[in-house]
């Protein structure tokens, strides 16, 4: 009976699926060549492994405009020419550099202790002194917006928030405002320092850093994130009912303008008239882990990629790898690449930048005259478990204002669902990379760089007369 049942569930079902499903991809071929590239990166790596394992071990942390990033530069420079790389430069620029210092937050009533904290970049400085000042506490940006400006003044505002783990990261758009808003809308209704929830997903006591800006002329006040724990610690003391004391000691100093650059390097195309395909990452990193995750790993894979391009032959178009500087504190990299090339074509645009955990998703916008390109995209990424996304929206975040030029693009969508755990904190180091999902993200990117770089030939043999 049950059996008869569920066999006509089953028939209604299947009869019901043909409408609801959109229809089946066309068969593309996948080039042999490219399919066999595809697999052989699967099967083995090295090269996306020493490339992350040497930056984060011979250089470590490299904050943006620090002698550490610059010694990164010349790290990346030495290695991609190793590689083979050709045209391999530094594009120069600026910026003004924040630096943290010492750091500390302190509950004095009702019940004293300690808590995990660390400075938001830009933070003003509280000087050695620290500030004192009673809690408030909001749910949200939003509801501190509300709040009237009586209700904070001289205050500490505490931000909490509900972020939660999602595949494709989606959540740290909604939740990352408490860090990227809230200083400056507390600064601006007279509070004395903001401390928020971590933008994380973590119950690790590490807090978890990441750039805001105070804008709207609001004056710097002292700016800080509370790990995980130290936050639910938070909310229970607030909800005993009585006024909560907190000193907040985040001392920092702006050092002035400071050079950093992006480092560029090529796989000369057969067809030096065409436009470029580029694979670009970000070099700096937050200053308290290694930046292995973020984004060592997406250097890694793209350079990765396009060397197994160069070990097979000469593309028909040039593919140019992109080491973004300065991309954690506002961009600059991505910023300064657009000045200087944006408006030269480009065949595709990419950027790495979301960990080392395997890709699960293509999207692409490359326009409605190359949707068999995007479906052929599709179709050599399908064998590694890689679903088609949109086609009409595909961006990145160093590369995000050429996108919104309209630059053709490319996102090859990591799994996010740990990404926060680890996202700006000390724990973003080597050992939380898995090597097998590098392979596999190195096998997505040689994929794609073999379909959009349009054909390998082998090298001409040199024939000796
Ligand atoms: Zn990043």
């Amino acid at each position: 009976m049950i059996r008869i049942l569920t066999l006509a569930a089953l028939l209604a079902t299947a009869t019901a699926l043909p409408a609801q499903t959109p229809p089946p991809a066309p068969a593309i071929p996948t080039d042999a060549r490219v399919a066999a590239l595809r697999d052989a990166a699967l099967a083995s790596d090295e090269y996306a492994w020493d490339i992350v394992e040497g930056l984060t071990t011979e250089v470590g942390q490299r904050m943006a405009g620090t002698e550490a990033e610059a010694r990164a530069r010349v790290w990346a420079v030495r290695k991609l020419t190793a590689l083979g790389f050709s045209n391999v430069r530094v594009e120069p620029f600026a910026l003004p550099v924040w630096e943290r210092g010492f750091e500390s937050a302190e509950i004095l009533a009702p019940f004293p202790q300690k808590m995990a904290i660390t400075a938001l970049g830009n933070s003003g400085s509280s000087g050695p002194a620290g500030v004192t000042g009673q809690i408030i506490a909001f749910d949200s940006v939003d509801a501190l917006r509300a709040a009237p400006a009586s209700a904070v003044r001289g205050k500490i505002v505490f931000i909490d928030h509900r972020m939660m783990p999602t595949q494709d990261g989606s959540s740290y758009g909604q939740f990352g405002a408490p860090r990227r808003q809230g200083p400056t809308i507390a600064s601006k209704k007279g509070a004395v320092g903001i401390v928020v929830r971590s933008i994380g997903t973590d119950f690790h006591r590490n807090p978890h850093t990441g750039n805001q800006n105070f804008t709207d002329g609001a004056t710097p006040i002292p700016a800080g994130a509370l790990s995980l724990p130290d936050a639910e610690q938070m909310a229970r003391i607030l909800k005993r009912g009585k006024p909560v004391t907190m000193r907040l000691t985040l001392v920092s100093r702006n050092i002035g303008s400071r050079p950093s650059g992006n480092v560029i390097a090529e796989a000369p195309g057969r067809d030096r008239a065409l436009a470029p395909v580029l694979v670009g990452c970000h070099l700096d990193s937050w200053d308290l882990g290694t930046g292995a995750v973020d984004d060592g790993a997406g250097c890694a894979i793209v350079a990765a990629a396009a060397k197994r391009i160069i070990d097979a032959g000469r593309p028909l178009r040039t593919i140019r790898v992109v080491w973004f500087g300065a991309e954690e504190v506002g961009l600059f990299g991505g910023l300064d690449y657009r000045a200087r090339h944006g408006k030269e074509p480009h065949h595709a645009i990419a950027e790495s930048d979301f960990g080392a955990d395997r890709v699960w998703r293509v999207d692409s916008k490359l326009g409605a005259a190359r949707k068999a390109e995007a479906e052929a995209l599709a179709a050599a990424l399908a064998p590694l478990g890689i679903v088609r996304g949109s086609f009409e929206e595909a961006s990145g975040s160093d590369i995000g204002p050429m996108a919104a030029d309209g630059l053709p693009t490319v996102e090859l969508g990591q799994d996010g669902t740990r990404y926060f755990d680890l996202h700006h904190t000390p724990d973003d180091t080597l050992d939380k990379i898995d090597p097998a999902q590098l392979r596999q993200n190195v096998a997505a990117w040689t994929a794609m760089l073999g379909v959009l770089s349009g054909g390998i030939e082998q090298p001409r043999r040199i024939r000796r007369r």
